[in-house]
């Protein structure tokens, strides 16, 4: 297997300040050569806030022969997109299309009539990222006078507590509540927290899964695991899910173009064999950096996505001009 690497920046267009106060997102797109002689495509994005290694770090240690959760999964998306480009076909042939949520990360700068406009343009769910300004927050959620044909997401990224939790779900009006489909990792994770947190809403298990042993849960703590394929294996998860009877929502890992376009292939197709179990997919992360000859090939189309091009994972010409570093293994 030959590996070779692009590396790229991702300039954001808002500021991500929850998640972080970086100015600029970095990571790599890889090429991968196998020796069947099937070639593909894919990203390694890294967030250290989170956790990961540096993409630095990690393809250092595979050049030892340690390959990491994420590298695996690249190369996994690669292997997808290089037997796809084989048979000439697209990732996206034959599957259903999935929608996406709309995504609001900073509710200071959403207009009131935001709703109309989601409306129009066919969305069902909206996915807000708390954690500000939880007392406006919960007053912009309990203004935007959600009908039953909208379903909304909640993120705490854990980053509160059970009173953080418990008052904001207290300060929503009725209404709101109803319309929260779930709420994303309300603070770190704890079973018999959870439990009782989930008398307001459903729980939807992001980041803090990876503190969970799936094997050993006696209960239900949660309803609904965030997929991302750029970090999670996707079969063991979605066997894991049907044996717990948990729903899915594929999420892109706010990375690049390609990153984002694997993520949705990923959701398409375990929608297309579990179509009640997967849920509107999270994958409109597009639109929080500015726009990229790589982005600007994917066309937005209310909550779908279109693929860039018709092989594997597409933009194919894109890929052929790619400085490609071709990485040393031993
Ligand atoms: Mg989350």
């Amino acid at each position: 297997m030959k590996i070779s690497y692009s590396p790229y920046t991702l300039k954001p267009t808002q500021n991500l300040a929850t998640i972080s106060n970086m100015s600029e997102r970095k990571g790599v797109l890889l090429k991968i050569e196998w020796l069947d002689g099937l070639t593909g495509y894919s990203d390694l994005h890294p967030w250290s806030e989170l956790g990961d290694q540096t993409w630095e770090q990690q393809l250092a240690d595979m050049r030892t022969g340690q390959i990491s959760q994420m590298l695996e999964q690249s190369i996994w998306m690669a292997r997808r997109d290089a037997q796809a480009r084989q048979q000439n076909k697209s990732l996206f042939d034959g599957l259903p299309t999935v929608k996406n949520n709309y995504l609001i990360t900073d509710v200071r700068v959403e207009k009131p009539d935001i709703l109309n406009y989601l409306k129009k343009e066919g969305f069902e769910t909206i996915k807000i990222k708390l954690g500000r300004d939880l007392q406006k927050e919960a007053e912009f959620v309990s203004g935007l006078g959600l009908d039953g044909a909208f379903k909304l997401r909640l993120d705490f990224n854990a980053l509160g507590t059970w009173q953080t939790y418990e008052r904001f779900m207290k300060n929503l009006n009725k209404v709101a509540l109803t319309r929260v489909q779930y709420v994303e990792d309300p603070f770190p994770f704890d079973e018999q927290l959870w439990l009782e947190a989930k008398k307001f809403a459903p729980l939807a298990i992001d980041n803090e899964f990876q503190k969970v042993d799936l094997n050993k849960l006696k209960t239900k703590p949660f309803d609904v695991v965030i997929l991302k394929p750029a970090k999670m294996d996707v079969s063991s998860t979605l066997q894991a899910c049907v044996m717990h009877d948990l729903k899915i929502t594929v999420t892109s890992y706010m990375d690049h173009p390609v990153g984002v376009m694997h993520a949705l292939a990923v959701a398409c197709e375990l929608k297309k064999g579990n179509p009640q179990r997967v849920l509107d997919a999270g994958c409109l992360t597009m639109p929080l950096f500015q726009m990229d000859s790589y982005s600007a090939m994917v066309v937005q189309a209310g909550p779908y996505l279109k693929r860039a091009d018709a092989r594997g994972v597409g933009f194919s010409l894109l890929f052929l001009r790619e400085p490609w570093n071709q990485l040393k293994t031993r």
